[in-house]
């Protein structure tokens, strides 16, 4: 069948994964397959980045789809046959499963090709390390192409057959400093910074839920937050955040330079910003993903990761949509970057069936 011939093509990307910068293997596979498939197909855009174009019978408009490649750096401690065969690298994000539903996608559109238009396919090298999306906006990919609307899926801890909509949220940037005071009082100032964080993350399954009621409240707890990490390396506090919505960058350098108490202070980088997904864009794809699963709206960006797509999302219009892959009877709670990461496979014949429908309803409905 099919179905099983991309879980057979995920589970060797799972078990030989790549990180951020060193796709090779991941990218080859899938220009190869697309290739044979009568793709257009160019490779090393912004690195070990791949895109293949699927030409509609008739000009007409332009859409994008985009996947990434790459694993994260840690170990895998969920079991299973296809258990990642590199030490230090795991596709604990569900990368693979991103890679595999695209794949799949593109093959379906070239059986069923659409009438008019283009699909660009966007296999995204670096996102874990978010230089991806960057290094291939930088190499003129959007420039070439010309996209009018970009869409992605991303694996998340909701019940299989689930899609997840965020029309105006989606996820938060990030920003990072480094604080040098004197010895006496790093563990203060350290200690001070942790107690900006106005959300923690859920512990239990009871919070999780209570996390979900949260985000799915307009102008709730969750309209507003900061979300920190810190550590101490060699006497210097070392501390990232997350912040919604993106105007509250500035305001919170200001109160670390406050809790600094005249130490150095240094921010390497500007904030890196925000992925908001349009609330038109979002709400006109919960149509055709409704034929495929049930959807779920949510009116916050969860606190506790980030997303390069940001990038993308900033030049053209588009969405990312929550793919579910969780399974709580078969253990599997599909919790991205959680080292026992377990996904309910089934989704990938569903995030097929959702990339497709939901492709061929933008390339339809776009004038
Ligand atoms: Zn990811």
């Amino acid at each position: 069948m099919y179905e099983d011939a991309l879980i057979e093509l995920r589970r060797d990307i799972h078990r030989w994964p790549e990180l951020a910068g060193s796709e090779q293997r991941t990218a080859a596979l899938v220009a190869d397959r697309l290739r044979a498939a009568g793709l257009e197909v160019t490779t090393g855009v912004g690195g070990h980045g791949v895109v293949a174009i699927l030409h509609g019978d008739e000009p007409g408009p332009v859409i994008a789809y985009r996947a990434d490649l790459d694993a994260v750096a840690d170990t895998e401690t969920f079991d299973s046959d296809f258990r990642s065969r590199v030490p230090g690298a795991a596709h604990l994000c569900g990368h693979d499963i991103h890679t595999t539903i695209a794949v799949g996608a593109a093959e379906g559109l070239c059986r069923r090709r659409p009438a008019r238009g283009q699909v660009v396919f966007i296999f995204q090298p670096a996102e874990e390390n978010l230089t991806g999306a960057r290094a291939m906006i930088d190499d003129g990919l959007l420039d070439r192409t010309r996209p009018q609307e970009i869409y992605a899926l991303h694996c998340a801890p909701i019940p299989v057959g689930t899609f997840v909509i965020t029309p105006g949220a989606g996820l938060p940037g990030q920003d990072h400093c480094r604080i040098s005071p004197p010895a006496a009082d790093v563990e203060r100032i350290a200690a001070a910074v942790d107690g900006l964080s106005t959300v923690h993350r859920p512990q239990t399954p009871e919070q999780f839920q209570r996390l979900i009621q949260d985000l799915a409240t307009e102008d709730g707890p969750l309209s507003r937050y900061v979300y920190v990490q810190s550590y101490v390396d060699a006497d210097e506090v070392h501390a990232w955040w997350r912040a919604w919505p993106d105007d509250r960058y500035p305001e919170i350098r200001d109160e670390l330079r406050r809790l600094a108490d005249g130490a150095a202070i240094e921010f390497p980088a500007p904030p890196f910003p925000a992925m908001v997904s349009s609330p038109e864009l979002s709400l006109a794809a919960a149509k055709p993903l409704r034929t495929v699963g049930e959807i779920v709206t949510l009116s916050a960006a969860y606190p506790f990761n980030g997303e390069d797509f940001a990038l993308f999302l900033q030049r053209i219009p588009g969405a990312m949509i929550f793919l579910g892959v969780a399974n709580e009877a078969a253990g599997l709670h599909g919790i991205t970057h959680a080292t026992d990461f377990g996904a309910d496979e089934r989704a990938i014949g569903l995030g097929v069936q959702a990339v497709v429908t939901l492709l061929t309803d933008r390339l339809a409905a776009i004038m």
